[in-house]
């Protein structure tokens, strides 16, 4: 959407909420849509080209406004998750549809699902242990739980260690900055010996520092192996998972219980948009959940709907998953993938076009298999720094422009 679009739309979008608020009380306060009501509404997968934005405000109406508040955000979120999650075609344990024991929920942050499956996985171990050894106190297993990450895991990671009060051991990286199963179980090992209780594992899809992977295949075996939940973070790389052919670097997510990444880093949806799954809802329902007297309902225990406040938290939550649906919609999936992919042959070809057409540089380009290269090569003897900084600025501009003319 250009500027000039979105003004316009932005406007609409300013009537429709004034036009809300003038008819509001012609509208129903409590929604008579039975639970699971939206999904047969919509398609059960993101369109892969993009839907008018006409399409979309009118399903707002038809399909959003009939389950006023609560129903709608809910059910909308249980499905754009399995959108999404289908777009990056995570293991189908992962998602909500056919009532499966796994599902998705939007957190605010990575920061928050990393938390979120610690404490999880802290509450499973520790009734793991306690129906083994009723004696056993949630003080005396606390003291001996220990968690892992790579040593180039987000800082988060470790906070919410910090949070969680539990260990967390950072396991070396190797030549490649990945964790590996070697290193991950020597400390097992170490720890199982010194009496500590290993029980849960981050690994890193996309390292902040490097954009390193951890060898989820090899991790991941051990952690099923020794019972230990694994946590999968790929806050900010996760995103380029739904082109098929980055797609390999999430291989071995089928080991893990949960997986997060953040659609508001690099998948255009506004932040904040932080993608959550797990295998099994139960572990974090069961983690979390309180009843009082004001927040019961009548669907309470029935298993048809999905109670968000006991998979987070905060208790409040916004209507996040409109964002998703509508930047899913507005793009499609071949949308996405190409904002992914940022930039295609004819790109770079228009700009070794502009670079050399200005004369002040000059770049030889190469095909690498089917990708056209531009090559910046220094091969003279009087170039000093000061020089390759004024050609990389003169390049920044140059492509700056480039893209610009291709928004136009
Ligand atoms: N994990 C990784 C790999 C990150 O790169 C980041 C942030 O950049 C985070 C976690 C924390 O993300 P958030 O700000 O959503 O908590």
């Amino acid at each position: 959407m250009n500027t000039s679009e979105f003004r316009r739309r932005g406007k609409e979008m300013v009537d429709y909420v004034a036009n809300y608020m003038e008819g509001i009380e012609g509208r129903q306060v409590y929604p008579d849509v039975e639970p699971g009501y939206l999904r047969p509404l919509i398609p059960a997968a993101a369109p892969e080209e993009p839907d008018t934005f006409e399409d979309i405000i009118n399903d707002v109406e038809k399909i959003i406004m009939p389950g006023a508040a609560s129903p709608a955000c809910t059910e909308l979120e249980t499905v754009m998750m399995d959108w999404l999650g289908k777009m990056l075609e995570l293991p189908k344990s992962f998602l909500a549809e056919k009532a499966g024991e796994g599902g998705g929920v939007i957190q605010g942050s990575a920061s928050e699902a990393t938390l979120v499956a610690l404490l999880a996985a802290r509450t499973k171990v520790i009734h793991r242990l306690q129906a083994a050894s009723p004696e056993l106190t949630q003080a005396a297993i606390m003291e001996k739980l220990v968690a892992y990450s790579s040593d180039q895991a987000h800082s988060s990671v470790e906070r919410a260690g910090l949070i969680g009060g539990v260990k967390l051991k950072a396991i070396p990286s190797d030549g490649n900055f990945a964790m590996r199963a070697s290193a991950l179980q020597e400390a097992l090992e170490r720890d199982k010996a010194a009496g500590l209780i290993p029980f849960f594992v981050v690994a890193t899809l996309g390292t902040t520092t490097c954009c390193s992977f951890d060898n989820l295949l090899e991790v991941g075996p051990i952690c099923n192996k020794e019972d230990m939940w694994l946590h999968v973070d790929a806050a900010y790389a996760g995103s380029a998972f739904i082109c098929p052919e980055f797609r390999h670097l999430l291989n071995g997510v089928e080991f893990a219980d949960s997986f997060n990444f953040n659609p508001h880093k690099w998948l255009l949806v506004n932040f904040d948009c932080s993608a959550m799954w797990v295998k099994k809802r139960t572990d974090l329902t069961g983690a979390f959940r309180l009843d009082p007297t004001y927040l019961k309902h009548s669907h309470q225990d029935s298993g048809l709907i999905t109670d968000y406040r006991h998979w987070q938290i905060p208790l409040g939550r916004r209507f996040r998953s409109l964002k998703m649906w509508f930047v899913f919609r507005m793009y499609g999936v071949k949308g996405l993938q190409a904002y992914i992919r940022k930039g295609s042959n004819k790109v770079n070809e228009a700009l070794l076009q502009r670079i050399n057409s200005a004369k002040k540089i000059h770049l030889v380009p190469c095909h690498l298999r089917d990708k056209f290269v531009l090559r910046f090569a220094i091969c003279s003897r009087t170039v000093e720094s000061a020089h390759v900084q004024r050609a990389w600025e003169h390049i920044k501009e140059l492509a700056a422009n480039v893209l610009q003319a291709e928004r136009e």
